[in-house]
């Protein structure tokens, strides 16, 4: 056994900011800053933060908005995808069945249909053959999710788009800082192989703010410059060229996010180590698969999928009794929520219905320390035991 150095309980996230005190401290400085500066929103700090993600993605141009879900919305709605953006209102958007709910009110405020996807057989994202088998007549534009961290589904959805005339709009909520490549081409980032790229900085992504925030990436100008119309009520030169919404962010946040990216590399590495950690200590743990493990994977979150015997609940229970905080990334499948079922019909999406009975967030952030990453890795594997007993039991008890 390892020696433990942890606090008494590891939560599921912890913020950097609470971690580091140094950290802390810059960032209450640059708050202090703002707060003296008397402008608050869409100013400098917003400005100069647009060009640092700039530089990180590809030179593409940046518009910083308020949130992620905003900026999925304002990326169809950019790009003349749904009525929001003067498209029509039967235009179609594919999206994975198995993600954030988000990604459908996004398709659904932006005034276009979605059309839930599948997930393959062997993983979180959907396949091509999935995206196939979903597009009609109607289809406009293909959002691909690059769940948990995964931005590995990019470059053939970025092909398929290319060959069928459709718009590739990113969520790169989980997934900043990822890489992938298509066989036989250099690497490339998240959020540089579509025609927009939506980002989201609430604290628990891997760029993470003190509050709401999001960005888009465009590559083209045109698209960039409608989605700057959008966040602002359509407003240019004391004009409303269009109506749009308020969709802005605000100076603290964007002060906090610069500060953030100067670490940003560093986090992420810390992210891939504790993953590879995870990934090489349970590698022969029975009753449960780990995530793929693809190149330039971002790991935002460190998702595993149980086996039939394996109890989620009895196993989210014995790592709770040591201390050890989990999540459920979706407990239920977006074609599966009331909100949405009207939206979807009846129709079954097995592959997202099993992922949601069956997969189990473990935590995997930067300020977890050593002596936490021990403690995680050394106890899994107990409480599966324990989980995988409890699930006997409650078997031969049902029947
Ligand atoms: C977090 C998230 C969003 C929404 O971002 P917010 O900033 O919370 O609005 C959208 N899509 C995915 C996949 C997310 O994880």
């Amino acid at each position: 056994m390892t020696p433990y150095t942890a606090r008494a309980a590891i939560p599921f996230f912890l913020s950097p900011l609470c971690d580091d005190p140094d950290l802390a401290a810059r960032m209450t400085r640059a708050c202090a800053d703002v707060l003296r500066s008397g402008v608050y929103v869409l100013g400098p700090q917003v400005r100069a933060f647009e060009a640092s993600l700039s530089a990180m993605l590809d030179a593409r141009e940046v518009v910083a908005v308020s949130s992620g879900s905003d900026a999925l919305c304002l990326a169809l709605a950019a790009l003349g995808v749904g009525t929001l953006g003067g498209g029509r209102a039967d235009d179609e958007v594919m999206l994975p069945a198995y993600t954030f709910v988000a990604c459908a009110e996004a398709v659904l405020a932006a005034g276009a249909q979605p059309v839930f996807v599948d997930c393959g057989a062997g993983g979180f994202l959907p396949s091509l053959e999935a995206h196939r088998a979903a597009h009609g007549g109607r289809t406009r534009a293909v959002l691909a999710v690059g769940l948990f961290g995964d931005a590995s589904g990019l470059p053939a959805l970025a092909a398929y788009c290319r060959m069928h005339r459709l718009w590739l709009v990113e969520d790169i909520a989980q997934c900043l800082g990822a890489s992938c490549a298509a066989p036989g081409e250099p690497a490339r980032m998240a959020g540089t192989w579509g025609d927009a790229a939506a980002m989201s900085f609430y604290p628990t992504k891997t760029l993470g703010a003190a509050g709401d925030a999001g960005a888009l990436a465009f590559a083209d100008a045109r698209h960039a410059r409608q989605a700057r119309l959008l966040r602002n009520h359509g407003h240019e030169a004391n004009e409303h060229l269009c109506l749009g919404r308020n969709s802005r962010m605000d100076e603290l946040q964007a002060a906090l996010l610069q500060i953030a990216l100067e670490t940003f590399p560093e986090a992420l590495a810390r992210r891939r180590r504790i993953a590879s950690r995870y990934l090489a200590a349970w590698a022969a743990v029975p009753g449960l698969t780990l995530p793929p493990d693809h190149v330039g994977h971002a790991w935002n979150y460190f998702v595993v999928t149980l086996d039939s015997g394996v109890h989620r609940d009895a196993l989210a229970d014995a790592l709770a009794q040591e201390g050890i905080a989990t999540r459920v990334y979706y407990s239920i499948p977006l074609h599966r929520h009331r909100a949405l079922a009207a939206v979807h019909g009846g129709a079954s999406l097995p592959h997202s219905e099993r992922l949601a009975q069956c997969s189990l967030a473990l935590p995997l952030y930067p300020a977890l320390n050593e002596g936490e990453i021990n403690r995680i890795v050394d106890i899994l594997p107990m409480a599966l035991r324990h989980a995988t007993v409890a699930a006997a039991m409650t078997a031969r008890s049902e029947s």
